[in-house]
């Protein structure tokens, strides 16, 4: 019986790692590498509205959503309401009242 230690089922090797992780696995348990072949669904909500190709550059260079301050010209995040470095307002932050 040379079965002993042959890999389960749908088992995978990391290729980046090596560890062996199981089929249900769709990432390295051990550094987080996607699997190999496994397809990861590319969110495709936006796909409609890309075809104007407009602001191809400002996509390129930071995350979406993020935005730059207009006074300070540093680079915040999407989630920041105001400058990290000089606490400007970000624009375009409406206080709409519900
Ligand atoms: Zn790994
Ligand atoms: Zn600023």
């Amino acid at each position: 019986f040379g079965d002993k230690f042959k890999q389960p089922k749908g088992s995978w090797n990391c290729s980046v790692c090596l560890l062996q992780n199981k089929a249900e696995d769709s990432k390295c348990v051990a550094c987080q590498s996607e699997k190999p072949g496994f397809s990861v669904p590319v969110t495709s909500s936006s796909a409609s509205a890309s075809s104007g190709g407009f602001l191809d550059l400002d996509k390129f260079k930071m995350p979406e959503g993020n935005w730059e301050c207009e006074v300070c010209l540093v680079q915040n995040k999407a989630e920041a309401t105001k400058c990290i470095a000089c606490e400007n307002a970000k624009p375009g932050t409406k206080a709409e009242l519900k």
